[in-house]
């Protein structure tokens, strides 16, 4: 479903939950809408849900007005399916029986679904891996499963838009990123629009289309995974997504010299205007390599952990502390004198000969 959110803003009270929002879904995509607690990422979900009215703006589905400060098309009126963090299950139905809920009480469900309910019961459980479930009921479950459940009630009955407010925040490491898997393949089998909550930088990356980074109440970025991570437009942007480095420096014939390294010269050809105009590079973590000599930047190892792959560091370069993850091949000690210097990765935009396309 596409959906318009035009000059939205949302106050309680006197707290200003999110303000001036404009943003474009379209049919089919997958948005994640990435920000830290409390920078408005529910209420905008809520918004889009229809348990709230917009103070100002208005919300268009399909080009069609579904809320402003005077009208409300309430939830059960829009075509949506929803996962929360919390799976919200009802205790005293089986697994099967939670999936035929939407298909017997949902107002879009359509008539071939309708006419063969237990056809779809079948299908949707088989998309999230549940096939045995069926007469489980939900204590009998594993938080995974939960949500898998959840899940597959949420699609039932082939809702438009599909809402999802930190939908893995309660599972362990491992079984996020396989949940991350089966997320991205009911995105392709069902082609639905979906709009998915998240504070971690690593679900939005690896996910959606697009991404609507946001941060006290209003939209610092949208745009691509690959853009938001390799041009972020703010300094938030830039450390929130990838934990870029903020170097300070200055530009002179083309080149950024960190302060304090006037010897130093870093070509950087895809800078945004923003980081050109306030004289910053943001440099990711990898980005960075660590040597005992040669051409660089002169820091202080303060602290340094093992990663297996790669060895974080924090460096103290001046004034300013720089995180910098480098291979393992070579190991320094906190207190070591190191030289830092800019890895090849940098310039590593292009695959197979082609540069990546940003917009
Ligand atoms: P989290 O990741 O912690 O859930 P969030 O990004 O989803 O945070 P929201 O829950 O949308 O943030 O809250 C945004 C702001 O609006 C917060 O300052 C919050 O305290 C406030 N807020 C949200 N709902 C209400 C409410 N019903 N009444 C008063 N203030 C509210």
């Amino acid at each position: 479903m596409s959906t318009k959110i035009l000059g939205v803003t949302k106050k309680f009270g006197s707290t200003t939950a999110i303000s001036s929002i404009e943003a474009e879904m379209k049919e089919g995509e997958f948005i994640a809408i990435l920000g830290p607690s409390g920078c408005g990422k529910t209420t905008l979900l809520r918004l889009l849900a229809g348990f709230e009215s917009p103070s100002e703006g208005h919300i268009e589905m399909n080009n069609e007005q579904v809320a402003s400060p005077t009208h409300l098309t309430p939830p059960d009126k829009r075509n949506i399916g929803m996962v929360f963090q919390s799976f919200a299950l009802w205790p005293h139905l089986t697994v099967k029986e939670q999936v035929r809920f939407p298909l017997q009480h949902h107002k879009f469900v359509p008539k071939e679904l309708k006419a063969d309910k237990e056809a779809r019961i079948k299908e949707v459980l088989e998309m999230v891996n549940l096939c045995g479930y069926e007469d489980r009921m939900p204590h009998e479950l594993s938080g995974g499963q939960k949500q898998r459940v959840a899940l597959a009630r949420a699609i039932a009955a082939k809702p438009t838009l599909l809402l999802m407010d930190e939908p893995l925040s309660s599972l362990d490491a491992e079984l996020r990123l396989e949940m991350r898997n089966e997320i991205q393949k009911i995105h392709r089998l069902t082609q639905t629009t979906v709009i998915y909550v998240t504070h971690d930088q690593g679900e939005a990356l690896a996910m959606a289309d697009r991404i609507i980074v946001m941060k006290d109440g209003a939209i610092e970025q949208i745009g691509k995974p690959e853009t938001v991570y390799r041009f972020p437009q703010t300094e938030f942007v830039a450390s929130f997504v990838g934990k870029a480095n903020l170097v300070h420096g200055f530009w002179k014939n083309g080149e950024f010299h960190p302060n304090g390294s006037e010897m130093v010269a870093w070509d950087k050809k895809d800078i945004s205007p923003y980081f050109m105009k306030k004289n910053i590079m943001p440099v990711r973590p990898e980005e960075l390599s660590l040597s005992k000599k040669g051409n660089g930047i002169s820091g202080y190892v303060e602290n340094v952990q093992f990663q297996g792959k790669d060895l974080h560091y924090t460096v103290q370069v001046g004034e300013e502390k720089w995180t910098i993850h480098s291979p393992a091949d070579e190991f320094f000690h906190p207190g070591d004198q190191v030289i830092i210097s800019l890895t090849e990765k940098r310039w590593s935009a292009y695959q197979g000969g082609q540069k990546l396309i940003f917009s």
